[in-house]
């Protein structure tokens, strides 16, 4: 009897993908052999962090890296750093933003739920534009001395202002440039095309196409603003005449936990994120499921329905689109839902009339139920 049997818990078909509400993709046999490693023996994890880093950002090509629970963890992390830099006193202080620059500046269309990451520092977020466009000018006249950050959300459709052009205009005002990547990074080449342009800090996403564990992301980039990270973050359950200050510091004394204390990481995600990104690149994107989905292709077509693979370039993976117009689409994915074992799908496409399957977190068998169901509706 499996764990979650015993506990009473059905298992679902996810053909949504990396969701963290189905508990994301299935990890590989080394990520799961490195968390299990990672348990045996005690290690410094401040020291741990530093070097996995280190290594992290050696393998990815930017200048630093920091592992934290998770994207959102990454956004609200990179945001205190912004906020404080190293100064205990500003550590201890948020979410009250004692320093002079408090506000985070966003393209309008670059809003989205996971703003909460951001605001939860304490920073007042100020919108700019609109979301089909945002000028040049509208974001220059939002930018001043009172501007910690600005928030990038790559891939928004409409006419907005680029990267490189953000950062150009955030950097004249002394403020820094936060890349929410969560779903735009690996490939590693758009990760470091990020920093070329002008990123500060770019977050992602551990649990999604990297295939790490769930609870797991990364903060990318300057390793002074991570410097800071860590103060907000590790466990400053310590003394001031013991604590040791690796790196360069601030000299000015132990900050008490902060506000970053709260998304704490274990050393097995930690060194499951290291194998994750180690494997990763490798062997490229992990085509499991894949396989489950051409059944699901060969059975639709087969029977008339209307479905086309669809990449989508964010992920880096391709989907299978299936056609629901002329259907209640809300009514099918209730009755799927309804089915044992529960069946769900991407819904961010109903809107338009498809439903959209990812193969990435699909297991062998999943493209035959897929099928049936699929059938048993739409036929
Ligand atoms: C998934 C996602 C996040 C959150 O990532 P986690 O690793 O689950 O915390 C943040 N921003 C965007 C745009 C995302 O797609």
């Amino acid at each position: 009897m499996s764990l979650y049997e015993r506990l009473g818990v059905p298992r679902v078909v996810n053909a949504v993908g990396p969701a963290t509400r189905f508990g994301g993709v299935p990890l590989s046999a080394p990520v799961l052999a490195a968390m299990a490693e990672a348990t045996t023996l005690a290690v410094d994890v401040e020291e741990l962090q530093r070097t996995a880093g280190a290594h992290l950002a050696r393998l990815l090509g930017v200048p630093g890296a920091y592992v934290t629970p998770g994207a959102s963890a990454a956004l609200l992390l990179g945001t205190a750093a912004v906020l404080t830099g190293t100064d205990p006193g500003l550590v201890d202080a948020l979410p009250e933003v004692r320093g002079p620059r408090d506000t985070v500046v966003v393209q309008a269309a670059h809003r989205d739920p996971y703003d909460h990451a951001v605001t939860a520092t304490g920073a007042r977020l100020v919108s700019v534009g609109y979301p089909a466009s945002t000028r040049r000018d509208e974001l220059a006249r939002a930018l001043d001395e009172c501007t910690a950050a600005v928030l990038y959300r790559p891939g928004r459709p409409g006419e907005h202002v680029g990267l490189h052009e953000t950062a150009a205009l955030a950097h004249a005002v002394g403020a820094r440039v936060i890349v929410d990547g969560a779903l735009h990074v690996p490939p590693a080449d758009r990760l470091r095309a990020y920093v070329d342009q002008g990123a500060d800090l770019v977050a992602v996403s551990g649990g999604k196409v990297f295939r790490g564990p769930q609870a797991s992301g990364l903060l990318l980039g300057d390793p002074d603003l991570l410097a800071a990270v860590a103060l907000h973050h590790q466990d400053m359950d310590v003394r001031d005449a013991t604590w040791s200050r690796p790196g360069e510091r601030d000299p000015r004394g132990a900050p008490r936990q902060g506000i970053g204390r709260s998304l704490k990481i274990g050393r097995e995600q930690l060194l499951g994120l290291v194998v994750a990104v180690e494997t990763y690149l490798e062997h490229g994107p992990d085509p499991v499921g894949r396989d489950e989905l051409e059944v699901v292709m060969t059975a639709l077509t087969g029977a008339g329905v209307a479905a086309r693979w669809h990449h989508d370039t964010a992920l880096d993976v391709t989907n299978l689109e299936v056609d629901v117009t002329g259907v209640d689409a809300n009514a099918v994915l209730a009755r799927l839902a309804d089915r044992a074992p529960a069946i769900f799908v991407e819904e961010g496409a109903v809107w338009r009339g498809a439903l959209l399957l990812n193969p990435m977190a699909l297991l062998p068998g999943d493209g035959a139920l897929l099928a049936d169901a699929l059938l048993t509706e739409l036929t």
